[in-house]
Order: structure tokens, then C-alpha cells, then sequence
């Protein structure tokens, strides 16, 4: 099989997975509980939900990993199996996906922030390649560093997947500020992430959650215009969220989602798939605006 950068240079636009924390939820994951300690203890309900995304007409599905650093699984004293459980998320998702759709093994932000001293350069950096490494051990096909807000920490997390051969995914996280630029919680532009994650490592960028396709759109766009040729990945939520009787609802439904499809190919994204509040029926509908050729 081609590689991920290869398949994507292609020229046709891929359909990534849907939301995975909503779903464990739905499947009894209790707050507070450590959704990766779920690939070994409730190991079918994970791979159900990866091969549910794969039945949808996903080309790529994501691995449950986002919050497996060394530094985040110390907050539930799992630190030591930091190699365990990534290892486990990559070799369910790559039981989901076979030999002929692409597995990207989730890294998320730590938590910690190095310009409060929380952490050291150094501590951020090896965690990450340890979970890099133990992502790829387990049979990934690629890294995606998402959710991102800080250069410092993305740019550490890009370079410890590069320097052990893997192709990277970045993708930050934006929300539109009152004077309408879209900015990450710590103040990082889309033309800032694209420098920036490239000179780390990263063959792919891109945006994920915060934000439904409307907004996904207009991103894509400022990244083109710095960029006209790096691939660009969009993990978009079901709309932005609204509050209704103080639950967090997403309120675009797959219909919804699809009918923006086409624009935000058009503004310049390569790879579409969903965050918070996405199904897998969600994907399905992506999926029918993108029929595979072959
Ligand atoms: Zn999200």
C-alpha cells in the first residue's frame, strides 16, 4: 500500500473518522476514568467503534491515544504503561482498518504548559516519542498530533514522530475571537501553525474540533494563502455547540454536514473527517459527497 502523503498527493480527497470520546462515553466510559486504559480493559467496545468508521466509508480512522503521553496518564497513575496502552490502541484500530485503509495514531496535548514551567522541553519531548514509538510498534500507519494550542509543544510532539520515520499529521485547534480572526487558545494564527509545524516535520496540517465546517472553511482558506500545496486535514464538529437545558449539544446533522462538503474541498482541504459530536452516520453522508472512484 501507498503511503499516506502518497495516497493523499494523489490529488483525491480522503474521508478521515468521526468522534471517539462520545462514543466511549455512550458505551459506559465514566468520567474520570481513563478512556486508553479502555484498550485493554473493554477492548471489543474500542474496536467496535473503530470499525464502525471504517463501515461508514472512512479511508482513515484515528487510534484511542489522544491522551496516552507519559504526562497526561500520570493523572490516573498510569505513566507506566504508557507503552502498553498506546501500543493496544494501534493494533485494535489497525484490526478495524485491515491492510488497505490508514491508521494515524492520536497524540494530544499533555496539559502542561512550558511556558509555566510545568514541564521541561525535554520531559515533553520524550514522553512523546515514547508514545510514538509504542504507536508505531503497534502498527500505525502515520502520527497525528492534534488538538494543538502551543508552537512549543506541537513542534516537540512533530519532531519526536519525524525522528523515528514517521509521516505527521498536525492539527491545531482555532476558535474565531470577537474581531473575527481565528486564533488557538494560545493566540497562534493558521499562517503561524503552517510554518511552524512544517519546519518540525509535519507533511500534513490542518484544523480540528472547535468548530463545524462554516468555520472550517474560512481556515482552510487563510492556510491557502500561505500555503497552496501542503495537504490539509479537517476534523470538523457537527456545527458549533449550543447549550440547551445545560447540556452541550452539536447541533449539524450529517445532512447538514454534507452539504458543506464540496465547499470545503473547494476552499482546499484534502482529507475531511469529524470531531465532538460526529457519528458515524455523520461520516456516511461525508462519504457519499466523495465517491471512491476505483
Ligand atoms: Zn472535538
Amino acid at each position: 500500500m501507498k503511503s499516506l502523503i502518497e495516497a493523499v498527493n494523489q490529488g483525491k480527497v480522503m474521508v478521515s473518522d468521526g468522534a471517539w470520546g462520545t462514543f466511549l462515553h455512550q458505551r459506559g466510559l465514566q468520567s474520570g476514568e481513563c478512556p486508553e486504559l479502555w484498550n485493554i480493559t473493554h477492548r471489543a467496545d474500542v474496536l467496535a467503534i473503530a470499525k464502525s468508521y471504517i463501515d461508514a466509508g472512512a479511508d482513515i480512522i484515528l487510534t484511542n491515544s489522544f491522551g496516552a503521553s507519559p504526562a497526561k496518564l500520570d493523572l490516573y497513575h498510569l505513566r507506566d504503561r504508557a507503552e502498553e496502552l498506546n501500543e493496544a490502541a494501534a493494533a485494535i484500530s489497525r484490526e478495524a482498518a485491515g491492510s488497505d485503509h490508514f491508521v494515524l495514531g492520536s497524540v494530544g496535548p499533555t496539559g502542561k504548559m512550558l511556558f509555566m514551567g510545568e514541564v521541561t522541553e525535554d520531559e515533553l519531548y520524550d514522553g512523546f516519542r515514547i508514545q510514538a514509538e509504542a504507536l508505531k510498534k503497534g502498527g500505525v500507519d502515520a502520527i497525528c498530533v492534534e488538538t494543538m494550542s502551543a508552537i512549543d509543544e506541537a513542534s516537540l510532539a512533530v519532531k519526536a514522530a519525524a525522528e523515528i520515520g514517521m509521516e505527521v499529521v498536525c492539527t491545531f485547534t482555532f476558535e474565531r475571537s470577537l474581531k473575527g480572526e481565528y486564533l488557538t487558545m494560545m493566540g497562534v494564527t493558521p499562517a503561524e501553525m503552517v510554518q511552524a509545524v512544517k519546519t518540525a516535520g509535519a507533511s500534513i496540517i490542518g484544523a480540528n474540533c472547535g468548530n463545524g465546517f462554516d468555520q472550517m472553511i474560512e481556515i482552510v482558506r487563510e492556510i491557502r494563502r500561505v500555503d497552496s500545496s501542503i495537504p490539509v486535514l479537517v476534523h470538523a464538529n457537527a456545527g458549533v455547540p449550543i447549550l440547551e437545558n445545560g447540556k452541550t449539544i452539536f447541533p449539524e446533522t450529517p445532512e447538514m454536514m454534507a452539504e458543506k462538503v464540496q465547499k470545503l474541498i473547494n476552499s482546499g482541504a484534502n482529507i475531511i473527517g469529524g470531531c465532538c459530536g460526529t457519528t458515524p452516520a455523520h461520516i456516511r453522508a461525508i462519504r457519499m459527497k466523495i465517491p471512491r472512484d476505483e
